[in-house]
């Protein structure tokens, strides 16, 4: 059942596979412990994944992205679920939930034809998988990503952007249907912008398109993941920590010492 449930990642390479495996795995057993049901759509339901998160303890490996990504490939994501309580209306910068750029990526892969379809999804993954935005993001193309030692990278503007391993995916299915000019299309990138917005703005469940939204969810996933400031600073080309401390309300405060003390 786990093999049959990543089938829609085989065209990954050795380790961005094995997370899916591993979250797979995970999910399965946390559902066979419940006597639930194992079907693929039952364990991969939405009410399966979220029972599944809120049993994690703290500080294991997040395996969110991976099973809402596994979720979508298996159409267990309801479509019209509303996501929009989730919305921080009154911030318009606080960054998206996982489930608001699974809903935004879900749209952008729903859309009618292939330019829509590419042009969102260049705009979500490069925002919230690298941070690009507005300018850095209007000229880049499929020959600006590359492999570091310890993941993938896009060039933009004299510098290198970390992309969030999460993204890698659906950036590789982009660099690969999008081989040649601007990542984002071929139309001025305020344009581009503005008619995703439009072509999203009808569709239930989804939240409103923002490139800040964007980059916060790009700046807080780094910080959650641990990175130094000088890695997050250098990756997403901030000079100075002033986001960062505005941004920092929305990380999780850990609630226990890990060695106990009150
Ligand atoms: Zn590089």
């Amino acid at each position: 059942m786990v093999r049959e449930a990543v089938a829609p990642f085989s065209r990954l390479r050795g380790e961005q596979i094995r997370d899916y495996l591993r979250s797979m795995t995970k999910l399965a057993a946390f559902v066979g412990r419940l006597e639930g049901e194992m079907s693929i759509a039952a364990v991969l339901a939405p009410t399966s994944i979220r029972a599944f998160l809120r049993n994690q303890p703290a500080g294991v490996r997040d395996e969110e992205p991976y099973l809402w990504r596994l979720a979508r490939a298996h159409g267990t994501v309801p479509m019209d679920e509303s996501v929009h309580h989730q919305v921080g209306r009154h911030d318009l910068k606080a960054p998206y939930t996982t489930e608001e750029i699974e809903a935004l990526l879900l749209a952008a892969h729903s859309q009618p034809t292939e330019l829509r379809q590419l042009n969102v999804l260049a705009i979500v993954v490069l925002g919230a998988g690298a941070g690009l935005v507005r300018e850095s993001s209007r000229d880049v193309c499929a020959s600006d990503v590359h492999r570091h030692e310890d993941g993938v990278f896009v060039r933009a503007r004299g510098r290198c952007a970390k992309v969030l391993p999460a993204f890698e995916a659906e950036l590789e299915e982009l660099v690969r249907r999008r081989p040649k000019g601007r990542l984002l299309g071929t139309a001025q990138s305020r344009f581009i912008t503005a008619q995703a917005h439009q072509w999203l703005d009808d569709r239930r469940g989804v939240p409103r398109l923002s490139v800040d939204r964007l980059r916060a969810s790009y700046l807080i996933d780094l910080m959650r993941r641990g990175h130094t400031l000088v890695e997050v600073m250098a990756w997403s080309g901030l000079k100075t920590t002033d986001t960062l401390w505005r941004l920092a309300s929305h990380l999780p405060v850990p609630s226990t010492c890990p060695r106990g003390h009150p």
